[in-house]
């Protein structure tokens, strides 16, 4: 479902990503763990085409994103596509950020209801049902009126989760979706993420929730300095990493 290869990415000097292969199958739940500033982020931005790159190549659903490769007198340059193709392969993947960036002024249905009818033309009944089986799937369907600052973090990222899911994505990226969150109301919107899995959805998650990287992942992958570190089954990296560089973030986090 998701192919990176050789993907670098700069921010003027700073050389963020240094080179990452990733491959997730379809329907996998691959766990991106690391420490701060090692480029977790960044690598999620990039396989949303928020940000462009400076190297590689990011494949979802064996189709190429953001560029086209163009050879000219033996040299191959990537050449960026059209925003309107670049849109188009955006809205197939849904993605839910550390802070819920709901809109405040639009109860939860309206959130959910937002990008189908907006992006996507659905009429606004087609879309309305659509979005109360996606709050009801999320366990929110006593609250579609109510408007965010109405609800709980849980609650709001759960709306956010449903919002995402609105536009049908082949592809889920969550960046460290509970981190945010108080103690108590990170169990609600892991457990939601665990039901997404259950039913197939492939996903990339950032976390540091190590439970759930042992419960749902398919695979986990430990990042440093911009590079994969190690990646494996959850057993495999969480129990008996084989690098120095995750034994001692494990130590560190655990
Ligand atoms: P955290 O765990 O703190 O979220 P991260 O692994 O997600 O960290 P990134 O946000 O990907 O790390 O950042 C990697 C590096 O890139 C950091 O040094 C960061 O300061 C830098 N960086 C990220 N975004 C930008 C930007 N837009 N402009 C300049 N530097 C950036
Ligand atoms: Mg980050």
């Amino acid at each position: 479902m998701v192919q990176i290869e050789g993907l670098h990415k700069l921010f003027g000097d700073l050389h963020v990503l240094r080179g990452v292969d990733l491959t997730v199958q379809p329907g996998a739940v691959s766990v991106i763990l690391g420490p701060s500033g090692s480029g977790k982020s960044t690598l999620l931005r990039c396989i949303n085409e928020l940000e462009e790159i400076d190297a590689g190549s990011v494949e979802v659903a064996g189709e190429r994103m953001g560029y086209r490769e163009v050879t000219r007198r033996g040299r191959t340059r990537l050449h960026r596509l059209h925003p309107k193709v670049v849109a188009r392969q955006r809205s197939r993947i849904g993605m839910v950020f550390q802070r819920f960036n709901l809109f405040p002024h639009r109860t939860a249905l309206e959130n959910v209801m937002e990008a189908p009818v907006q992006v996507r033309g659905d009429s606004r009944s087609t879309a309305r049902a659509r979005a109360l089986e996606l709050l009801d799937r999320v366990g929110l369907s006593d609250r579609a009126d109510h408007y965010p600052a109405q609800l709980s973090g849980g609650q709001q990222q759960r709306v956010a989760i449903a919002r995402a899911l609105a536009m049908d994505p082949e592809l889920m990226l969550f960046d460290e979706p509970t981190s945010a969150l108080d103690p108590e109301l990170v169990g609600e919107v892991l457990g939601v993420m665990q039901d997404l899995a259950r039913s197939g959805m492939t996903m990339v998650v950032v976390t540091h929730e190590i439970g759930f990287a042992r419960e749902v992942a398919d695979q986990v992958v430990f990042m440093d300095e911009g590079v994969i570190v190690e990646q494996g089954a959850p057993e495999q990296v969480l129990v008996t990493p084989r690098e120095q560089r995750t034994q001692d973030f494990l130590a560190h986090v655990l």
